[in-house]
C-alpha cells in the first residue's frame, strides 16, 4: 500500500478553521456529523484496501476530513458528491491543493448516475454516510442489476445498529431484508466500531465501519423476485410464511412447496440460500401466470 502523503496533509489548513471560516456548522437535516481525527480517517481508508489503479467515490465529503485522508493515500481520481453548497468552495480549494485529483459533483447522491460517472477504472466507494440516506444508498449499491457491480468494494460508516443488521445471521433479531440483500452476492464484515465522541457533534449512538466486497451469488436468481419475497416475508416478520407471503398477491402455498420450505416457519429462520429458493419459485410462478 502506498505511504500516506504527510507533506500534503501538513500543507492543509486545520479542518476546524476551514469550517469556522465557511460557516459550516453541522446541520441535522443533512445528517452532518464530522470527523477530524486523521488517525481514525486513515484507518477507514486503509480498510478499503489498496487505492492504486482505482477511482474512489465518496458520498458526502462535507468539510473534507475523509476526503483529505483518501487523497493523502495517493488516490489518482476521487469523485465526491456533496449536497451542502456551503462545502463546495472548501472542496474546490482541496481540489486545487491536490493537483486536480478531486472532482466534486454538487447535488443529491440518490440522483447520481454512478455507473456512467465512474466508468473507466475499478471503483472503491468510501464514505461516512449521512444517516438519513445511508441505508437507501447501500440498498441501491447492493441491488444494481449488473453483477459484478460497478464497485469493487464499499467501506462505509453506519450507525452500529445498521452495521449489525447488514452482517446478521439467521435466527437473530437483527436478521432481515438488509442481511439477505447484503449476503446474497457480497461479503460484508464489520471492520471496527467508532465511538460517538469521535464525531462533531457526537451522534446519539455508536457507529461502525463496514467493509463489503462482491462475490459470486449464492444462487443465480432474479433480483426482483428476491426483493419482493424478502419484502413480503420480513414485512410481517412475526407471522408464519404462509401468512406473510400472502402480500405477494399470489397463493404462497405452491411457492413454499417448490422451495421446499414449511409454511409454518418465520422469515427470521431462513438462511440466504432458502430465500434464493423462494425467489426462484416466485419468479417461475410469476412467469407462468404471464404466459397463461
Ligand atoms: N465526510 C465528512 C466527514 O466524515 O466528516 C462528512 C460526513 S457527514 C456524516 C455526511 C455528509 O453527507 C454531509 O456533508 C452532508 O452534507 C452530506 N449529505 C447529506 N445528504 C446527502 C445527499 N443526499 N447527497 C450527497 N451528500 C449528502
Amino acid at each position: 500500500m502506498s505511504a500516506v502523503d504527510q507533506d500534503f496533509l501538513a500543507s492543509l489548513p486545520p479542518l476546524r478553521e476551514v469550517i469556522a471560516e465557511h460557516g459550516l456548522n453541522a446541520k441535522k437535516s443533512l445528517g452532518q456529523n464530522f470527523l477530524f481525527d486523521m488517525n481514525l480517517l486513515g484507518r477507514i481508508v486503509r480498510t478499503a484496501g489498496p487505492l492504486e489503479g482505482y477511482t474512489v467515490y465518496e458520498v458526502g465529503p462535507g468539510p473534507g476530513g475523509l476526503t483529505r485522508a483518501i487523497l493523502a493515500a495517493g488516490t489518482e481520481r476521487l469523485v465526491a458528491v456533496e449536497m451542502d453548497q456551503r462545502a463546495w468552495p472548501i472542496l474546490e480549494d482541496l481540489n486545487q491543493r491536490s493537483g486536480g485529483r478531486l472532482e466534486v459533483i454538487p447535488g443529491d447522491a440518490m440522483k447520481v448516475d454512478e455507473a456512467a460517472l465512474l466508468s473507466g477504472k475499478p471503483v472503491r466507494i468510501i464514505a461516512n454516510l449521512p444517516y438519513n440516506v445511508g441505508t437507501a444508498l447501500l440498498v441501491r449499491w447492493l441491488t444494481t442489476p449488473a453483477w459484478p457491480p460497478f464497485w469493487s468494494s464499499l467501506t462505509l460508516m453506519f450507525q452500529k445498529e445498521v452495521a449489525e443488521r447488514i452482517v446478521a445471521k439467521p435466527g437473530t433479531s437483527d436478521y432481515g431484508r438488509l442481511a439477505v440483500l447484503a449476503q446474497w452476492r457480497a461479503r460484508p464484515r464489520i471492520a471496527f466500531d467508532v465511538p460517538r465522541q469521535a464525531f462533531t457533534p457526537p451522534p446519539k449512538v455508536t457507529s461502525a465501519v463496514v467493509h463489503i466486497e462482491p462475490c459470486v451469488p449464492i444462487a443465480d436468481v432474479p433480483l426482483k423476485s428476491l426483493e419482493v419475497v424478502t419484502l413480503a416475508a420480513f414485512g410481517q416478520r412475526r407471522k408464519m410464511l404462509r401468512a406473510s407471503l400472502k402480500s405477494l398477491g399470489m397463493d404462497p402455498a405452491p411457492i413454499l412447496e417448490a422451495a421446499g420450505i414449511p409454511g409454518d416457519l418465520r422469515a427470521e429462520v431462513l438462511d440466504v440460500a432458502a430465500f434464493c429458493r423462494l425467489a426462484a419459485a416466485h419468479a417461475e410462478l410469476a412467469a407462468s401466470r404471464k404466459t397463461r
